[in-house]
């Protein structure tokens, strides 16, 4: 990729973490061929939280039920498979990367980190994209991923891993939120989401969007444009929505749980080669937890591992995406000497001083 497309971002080797600094300096014209520095400032906000105290769970039995009907929905939508038609196998397929890069190159690189810029038709896109993804307003999505990159690992984050893969799967959102959630939620920075106006309109909206992209449109198109039954276009759209939701629900359980940690040892953000089969570009999250605004989420960048960030650097070569904000080649291999568990991305043991593989 160009050179001019991508901003340096520089990272304060003393900062823990660098999720919740602030971005003091972004501004710049799309294809702007100049070279801007980004500069972090801390702000002053206590980052510690409880851990994991003892705590009695409130079931939302309405949540439940819903979760359950859409996963029996979607097993029988993956039943109907050999019986639905061709395109409409194709259809699902397509909607699937739809409503993923709706999640990962939307809610997750473009508004919770800001880690490139867009046009407002992308913008527009990629909000309706996300709403197919069941996954809350994107304000929403926002607010809760921003508070688990500052309070990672605690009560205050909404899927805190320390109560198990359950919970930081799914559980958490089949129960009401730890009272610190809300209470931390009012030291996280949300402004730029809230002067959003596609944003806005999707919150206002937001059960509208949802059931016209993730439902109703997903069943009507093929059954008008190709003559698939109502069982098969009906169930083969919760097919895809189970998908989506699993592949999310895995970054915040097995992500943290099971993997390697090649830049930074002390959080449990963990780099996974066996979800990676999945190419979305986000399961390299221990590096996305070590540089959070890096919008490749991946040391990867652009490969046949990461569509979302083919993606976005095929926005940026329209002119449609800019300040794609990367971090150095420099300054990650001085992270993984000080901070790795001497692996390299794939798992592999590396000599941390020259980053060369070692003959095991
Ligand atoms: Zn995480
Ligand atoms: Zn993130």
């Amino acid at each position: 990729m160009a050179a001019w497309l991508r901003q340096q971002v520089e990272y304060d080797e003393n900062v823990p973490c660098a999720a919740d600094l602030k971005i003091s300096s972004v501004k710049m014209p799309p294809n702007s061929e100049k070279q801007e520095s980004v500069q972090y400032e801390e702000d002053n906000v206590e980052r510690i939280a409880p851990q994991a105290g003892p705590r009695t769970y409130k079931v939302s039995y309405r949540v439940v039920l819903v979760y359950v009907y859409w996963h029996i929905a979607g097993l029988y939508g993956a039943y109907l498979l050999p019986e639905a038609k061709w395109q409409t196998i194709v259809f699902t397929v397509a909607t699937l990367w739809l409503s993923i890069l709706g999640v990962t190159a939307g809610a997750h690189r473009l508004w919770s980190h800001q880690s490139y810029k867009v046009n407002r038709p992308l913008e527009i896109f990629l909000m309706l994209c996300q709403s197919m993804s069941c996954q809350n307003s994107a304000i929403h999505w926002v607010r809760d991923h921003r508070l688990h990159h500052k309070y990672t690992d605690t009560d205050a984050d909404p899927h805190n891993s320390i109560r198990g893969f359950f919970y930081s799967h799914c559980g958490w959102l089949l129960v009401e939120k730890h009272p610190e959630v809300a209470k931390k939620s009012k030291t996280i920075d949300v402004s730029d989401i809230f002067n959003n106006p596609v944003l806005l309109f999707q919150q206002k909206y937001i059960k509208e969007l949802t059931v016209l992209t993730a439902v109703a449109l997903p069943t009507l198109i093929p059954m008008v444009c190709w003559g698939e039954t109502f069982n098969c276009a009906w169930h083969l759209s919760y097919l895809r929505l189970i998908i989506n939701l699993n592949l999310t629900f895995l970054i915040n359980s097995a992500n943290h749980a099971y993997g390697h940690k090649p830049y930074d040892k002390h959080i449990t953000a963990t780099n996974n080669v066996y979800l990676s089969i999945m190419p979305t570009g986000e399961t390299y999250h221990n590096y996305h937890h070590t540089f959070p605004l890096d919008y490749r989420t991946s040391e990867l960048g652009n490969t046949f591992a990461n569509f979302t960030t083919i993606f976005i650097d095929i926005c940026a070569k329209l002119g449609w995406a800019w300040d794609l904000k990367a971090v150095s080649e420099d300054m990650l291999k001085k992270r993984m000497a000080r901070t790795g568990d001497g692996t390299d991305l794939w798992g592999k043991k590396i000599d941390q001083g020259t980053q060369a593989p070692v003959s095991q």
